[in-house]
């Protein structure tokens, strides 16, 4: 069995998989895909200490660091199944979707999560040069620019609030007939001059020109299709974590989150969670490497403290 088993490998996943090695930790990673959502990024400039890389560089990267040292990496395969320990310091169960079962005295979960898409036309195609999904990441690129950002709930009004403040022209779309934002972020919102709030509003399909988006169609409340000229949209409506095989094992949150305390630890002595997926707030890359970092060391000393039954 392993010390630790990682259940992701993206940045979270790839922190705790060295960070657990360094300890001389018995350490195992199932690695559907190295890198995660970095791998659908185009240019990353928030990564403290390289001022610009890109997605795949970046996963290549995380990769290398993470098979530098001696960590069994379990490739191209999905955990289905949690089984905790009966008591702490026992062995917990992992099952892949492959049918294998693999055991480990401690198991952090960084399962990361995903932003839902609105599945309209156009967001495909345009995804990375045009239609972005966090505004942390991609709002310095449309400095100056004219961008929508679709979704009126607190994450969409932020958005829309946080890239006011940088780019030329903000217009929120939202679907029903009023914004479901807190009331504050709403307030704020509405002081801002560069801000158009359009409700009863679908997205319907986001137009380019081959290179890059250059628009978007709305269905209005009239029923009528509207056309607005611009160069971003960012889609607000809902970050989802990648927890659903979870249920019923560690405690999430109303959103799926895996709860975490400030060491990492979830509900179940011995699991311990990092990054997206859980409730550690500022979805980003540094976030979920630190984060990473910090649920292996707390593995670490559990191992140390826990009487093996
Ligand atoms: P993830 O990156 O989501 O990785 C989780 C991994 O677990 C994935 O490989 C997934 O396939 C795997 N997995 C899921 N379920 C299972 C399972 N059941 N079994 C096994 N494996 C599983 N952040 C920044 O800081 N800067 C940016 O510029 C930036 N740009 C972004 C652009 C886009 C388009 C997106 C989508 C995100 C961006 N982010 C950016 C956010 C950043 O990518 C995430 O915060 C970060 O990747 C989270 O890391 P993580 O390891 O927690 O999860």
């Amino acid at each position: 069995p392993f010390d630790v088993l990682i259940i992701g490998s993206g940045p979270a996943g790839a922190s705790a998989a060295i960070y657990a090695a360094r300890k001389g930790l018995r350490t195992g990673i199932v690695a559907e895909r190295f890198g995660g959502q970095v791998m659908d990024t185009a240019g990353i400039e928030n990564f403290i200490s390289i001022p610009e890389t890109d997605g795949p560089k970046l996963s290549a990267a995380l990769e290398a660091h993470v098979r530098t040292y001696d960590v069994d990496v379990i490739s191209a395969q999905r955990a289905k199944e949690l089984f905790p320990a009966a008591q702490p310091g026992g062995l917990h169960g992992v099952a892949l979707e492959s049918g294998a079962i693999l055991h480990a005295r401690t198991v952090i979960l960084a399962t990361g999560a995903h932003w839902r898409h609105l599945g309209v036309p156009g967001e495909e195609e345009y995804r990375n040069k045009g239609v972005a999904y966090c505004p942390h990441c991609d709002g310095p690129f449309y400095k100056g620019k004219r961008v929508a950002v679709a979704g009126g709930g607190n994450s969409g009004v932020e958005a829309a609030i946080d890239l006011a403040g940088i780019v030329a022209h903000v217009t929120l779309l939202q679907r029903g007939s009023h914004l479901k934002a807190d009331k504050v972020l709403q307030d704020k919102l509405h002081t801002l001059p560069n801000v158009t709030v359009l409700t009863e509003a679908l997205t319907t399909r986001i137009e380019g020109n081959g290179r890059n988006v250059t628009g978007l169609t709305y269905r209005g409340g009239d029923g009528a299709d509207h056309h607005i000229d611009l160069e971003g949209v960012f889609v607000q409506i809902g970050l989802l974590p990648n927890t659903d095989w979870l249920k019923g094992t560690v405690k999430l949150n109303d959103f799926g989150e895996i709860i975490v305390n400030d060491h990492g630890a979830t509900s179940i002595p011995g699991i311990f969670a990092a990054g997206d997926a859980t409730t550690t707030p500022y979805k980003q890359i540094v976030i979920a490497i630190g984060d990473g970092a910090k649920a292996a060391l707390s593995a670490f000393d559990y191992l140390i403290r826990v009487p093996v039954p």
